[in-house]
C-alpha cells in the first residue's frame, strides 16, 4: 500500500458529503490491501476520521445552533447528504426543479432556505 493511495482516498472521503460515496472509497482502498496491511490501514483511517471530526466540530461551532440542528437532522435522515448544489435551476441532490423565487433567494445567501 502506497501512502499516495491513502492520501488520495482520504481526500476523496473528505471531498464528498455522501456517506455512500465515503464508504465506497474506503471499501475500494481496503480491497487493494494485502491481508497483513489491513490492521495498520484501519488504524490510519481511524486517525484520519478523528482529525476530520475535530475539524468538523470546529467549523460547526461557528454555525447558528438552529441551522446546525436542522442540518444534522437532514444529514441523518438522508444518509449523509444534507446540502446540495443548485445548478441550472435544478437541485443536484434530488434532481428537483427549483422555483425561480427560491433560486433568487438562494442567490442572495438565504442559507436557512438551503436546508429543507
Ligand atoms: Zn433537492
Amino acid at each position: 500500500m502506497l501512502l499516495f493511495d491513502l492520501v488520495t482516498t482520504s481526500r476523496r472521503v473528505a471531498a464528498t458529503r455522501s456517506r455512500t460515496e465515503k464508504i465506497g472509497a474506503l471499501a475500494e482502498l481496503l480491497r487493494r490491501l494485502a491481508p497483513e496491511e489491513i490492521a495498520a490501514e484501519v488504524e490510519e483511517l481511524k486517525m484520519s476520521i478523528q482529525r476530520h471530526r475535530v475539524e468538523r466540530d470546529r467549523e460547526a461551532a461557528s454555525i447558528d445552533d438552529v441551522l446546525l440542528q436542522r442540518y444534522d437532522m437532514i444529514f441523518r435522515r438522508r444518509g449523509g447528504l444534507a446540502v446540495a448544489v443548485a445548478k441550472s435551476g435544478t437541485c443536484q441532490g434530488c434532481r428537483m426543479r427549483l422555483p425561480p423565487q427560491l433560486l433568487q433567494q438562494l442567490g442572495h445567501g438565504v442559507f436557512d432556505l438551503v436546508l429543507r
